[in-house]
């Protein structure tokens, strides 16, 4: 990764915010990130649902959460008899009591058009912030993917026209890998087989040694495997292909995370993701500090003000919220526009499954976004889709055009499905 790159992802728009002198204020913060988190809370003050697309209330009726086997569904009708739909995360299987007990009936009887609003009302009713991360996330984003399902095909247009402007009708992908528990050549082999197997014209590793598939408290996995495999796969692949490097906050010592850092640099990795344990955000501050390759995170971030407050003082380069657990797209689409406003780009997280579908929505929206969006493979739901294959071509994967999120569940499917009740 060569400097300039990093000094445009860094720098890009917010280059004249005073790079000069950097004075103290009453507060301790210097002056230029006192007035960037003044830049990034009008970004959060900014509207992103557009409520004005809807003259008439949109009066939800019922939240239902359907289930078969450990697959899950939401549906949402209004009052109207529109109708929407969405695949809920399988950890939902985990995490259904919170949405029956604490969500459904928080959503019945309100204005679905007060999307935004709702979502940060409904971490507030019933203290359900204090459920902070995938624990309300999970169940808040398959409501609000629901939501802006019927709401989009009540107004005749897809998700992302109701969620901002469009900037991406294709999105490139990498294929994201894991299997660091595996010997470095086996591994390399593995991670050769999913990029044929897939297409994708770059591909994410695991560095590190974050062992956790075992219960063994002393697992290290392969002796040496992070510092064989980073110049092994750029042998594999050769000069050309865009290399990503996940560490999942294995480092415990940002030390540790900048000699390995250096080694991705050398090797022309594109961003290191995670470098230390997530919420650790002066660690993660020092780790980017020390480096130009770009430092990537937010996958586990819950907090608004977490990502603020890292991208407020640079130590963050990509903004990675995840729409599932983040608790969805209005959410996420909020942490974009903080990254984009101080010239970051935003790659967000995908949790598998049917998220890759969300995903392009999500990313469809972004001006910032990186240049290979995360992709792990398909979602064999019985689905039909009349705007986009939902395949990977060229490199790309088209974004539904359709009302809502432009995907249709075979209806036979889905009277498979038997709801969930209260627990
Ligand atoms: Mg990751």
């Amino acid at each position: 990764m060569s400097m300039n790159r990093r000094k445009f992802l860094a720098g890009g728009l917010a280059g004249g915010l005073g790079g000069g002198a950097l004075l103290t204020n009453a507060y301790g913060q210097s002056d230029r990130v006192g007035s960037r988190y003044a830049r990034l809370d009008e970004v959060l003050a900014r509207p992103v649902f557009k409520q004005e697309l809807f003259k008439d209330p949109v009066i939800i009726e019922s939240v239902e959460l359907l289930k078969k086997d450990r697959s899950f569904l939401c549906r949402v009708r209004s009052t109207d008899g529109a109708e929407g739909i969405s695949v809920a995360h399988n950890t939902i299987s985990l995490l259904y009591p919170i949405f029956v007990n604490r969500l459904q009936r928080f959503f019945v009887g309100q204005d679905a058009r007060r999307m935004d609003r709702l979502l940060e009302k409904a971490l507030e009713f019933a203290l359900n912030f204090r459920l902070g991360g995938l624990g309300i996330g999970i169940p808040l984003a398959t409501v609000e993917f629901a939501l802006l399902d019927m709401l989009g095909r009540i107004a005749g247009k897809p998700v992302g026209q109701l969620l901002g402007e469009v900037h991406n009708t294709h999105i490139p992908v990498y294929q994201a890998t894991e299997w660091r528990e595996k010997p470095v050549e086996e591994s390399v082999a593995l991670i050769k087989g999913a990029v044929e197997r897939s297409g994708a014209p770059a591909v994410k590793i695991k560095v590190g040694a974050l062992m956790f598939m075992t219960k063994d408290l002393d697992a290290r996995g392969p002796a040496g495997r992070t510092e064989a495999i980073i110049p092994l796969i750029r042998e594999t692949f050769g000069p050309d292909m865009a290399l990503y490097a996940d560490a999942n906050g294995y480092y415990r010592d940002p030390k540790e995370a900048i000699r390995v850092g250096k080694l991705l640099q050398k090797y022309d990795y594109r961003y290191f993701e995670e470098p230390v344990y997530f919420d650790w955000l002066d660690g993660t501050k020092e780790v980017t500090d020390a480096l130009s390759i770009p430092i990537a995170g937010g996958e586990q971030q819950h907090s608004m003000y977490s990502f603020r407050w890292l991208l407020a003082n640079d130590g963050l380069d990509v903004v990675q919220p995840d729409h599932y657990y983040f608790g969805g797209l209005i959410r996420s689409i909020k942490a974009a526009r903080m990254g984009e406003v101080l010239g970051k780009k935003c790659i967000p997280h995908l949790s598998g499954g049917f998220g890759y579908i969300y995903m392009l929505h999500l990313v469809s929206l972004m001006p910032n976004a990186g240049d290979h969006i995360e992709f792990k493979g398909y979602e064999d739901l019985p689905i039909e889709c009349k705007t986009s294959s939902l395949r990977l071509k060229d490199g790309k994967i088209k974004v539904p055009t359709g009302p809502g999120i432009g995907v249709d569940i075979d209806p036979d499917w889905v009277k498979k499905y038997t709801r969930v009740e209260n627990v």
